[in-house]
């Protein structure tokens, strides 16, 4: 862990209840958790922690069980102090770099500040889904596709999609009438919204998903702020069944090139199970031949498309799929012949 981390960790937690500094190598700091507020009938219960993990630094709860990377952790409730956290990690970052190396971070820099959507737009049109109140349709909507609680606080609802949207992006919307919508923001590593996902919540409307992103290079990846690169990364076709997954990414708003995807040496592919669509399957067939490693369906016990389905129609629990894709990783001969078993069409 970083001296800049272990630092901002300190000086946060010292703003919190019963704050005490249990370890510091491995850093653990233990306090009443400021999500939940800790017990309601035991004043003196503290199950809030920033502990190391595999040398990052994490926030955890036993009590609302929320849990985040640091950083992420900072970002949604210290958002002043995370602004000043990057600004001194980065600063440390680039000065380790070799010369050459700067020029192109720093260019890199510059492109991904174009294209981030300010918080406050976010906020300024939508509620965060944890803090609705019981039984908001919005919410409902969510629990009924049986989104893990602790997942909700990842998903926004809006009554004027089309006023953000051109917001974001001017001219997306012909007008700024009002609809609802869910919003999936779609974070950088760093933790900044870089483009965001409306999910229709009227039947009636012409687009169930929409993509909005504020210019042509924005993050297109899903899940990047909370996933650990170094182990087995998970992509999956959509945000939602995402969730369920443990460290997993989704592309929205169409394709991406191999080359582009981040995380190469720990990637792993989960398509739709479709064994009747011939996109998918050529899709399949593709990753295959381009030597990447990949889930195939053909020896589970479930008929649907997604994961979601899989979880609402046929009683599959999150722990199942995720230990089916666990054990379920193929590549190279081994992919092609169990592909070729499992698809019901001719490419
Ligand atoms: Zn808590």
């Amino acid at each position: 862990m970083d001296i800049t981390t272990y630092k901002y960790a300190l000086q946060v937690s010292q703003q919190y209840e019963l704050t005490k500094t249990r370890s510091h190598n491995p850093l653990r700091i233990n306090f009443r958790c400021p999500i939940c507020g800790d017990s309601k009938v035991n004043m003196y219960e503290t199950r809030g922690w920033f502990y190391e993990y595999k040398g990052e630094l994490r926030y955890g709860c036993f009590n609302c069980n929320k849990n985040y990377p640091f950083p992420f952790y900072l970002k949604l409730r210290h958002p002043e102090i995370y602004r000043h956290y990057i600004l001194e990690k980065n600063g440390d970052r680039y000065k380790k770099k070799e010369p050459t190396v700067e020029a192109d971070t720093s260019n890199i820099g510059k492109k991904s500040l174009t294209s981030i959507i300010d918080d406050s737009t976010i906020n300024k049109y939508c509620v965060r889904l944890d803090r609705l109140p019981e039984g908001h349709p919005a919410l409902l909507y969510m629990q009924n596709r049986l989104i893990p609680e602790e997942r909700m606080c990842l998903f926004w609802f809006t009554m004027k999609w089309r006023e953000l949207a051109n917001a974001v992006k001017p001219n997306t919307c012909s007008n700024n009438d009002p609809e609802p919508r869910i919003v999936i923001p779609i974070f950088d590593e760093k933790g900044n919204i870089a483009s965001m996902q409306g999910r229709a919540l009227r039947s009636t409307e012409k687009l169930r998903y929409m993509t909005v992103k504020s210019s042509e290079d924005a993050n297109k990846v899903y899940g990047l702020e909370r996933i650990n690169p170094n182990e087995t990364v998970f992509y999956l076709e959509g945000p939602i069944d995402s969730v369920f997954i443990d460290n997993a990414l989704a592309i929205v708003g169409g394709t991406m090139s191999l080359e582009e995807a981040p995380h190469k040496k720990t990637r792993v592919w989960v398509l739709d199970n479709e064994p009747r669509s011939k996109d998918t399957c050529a899709r399949m067939l593709k990753l295959i031949e381009a030597g990447e490693r990949i889930v195939i369906w053909d020896k589970c016990k479930w008929q649907k498309k997604d994961v979601n389905d899989m979880i609402l129609k046929e009683g599959a629990t999150k722990e199942e799929i995720n230990q089916y894709l666990r054990d379920n990783i193929v590549k190279g001969l081994r992919a092609k012949i169990r592909f070729n078993e499992w698809k019901k069409v001719i490419l």
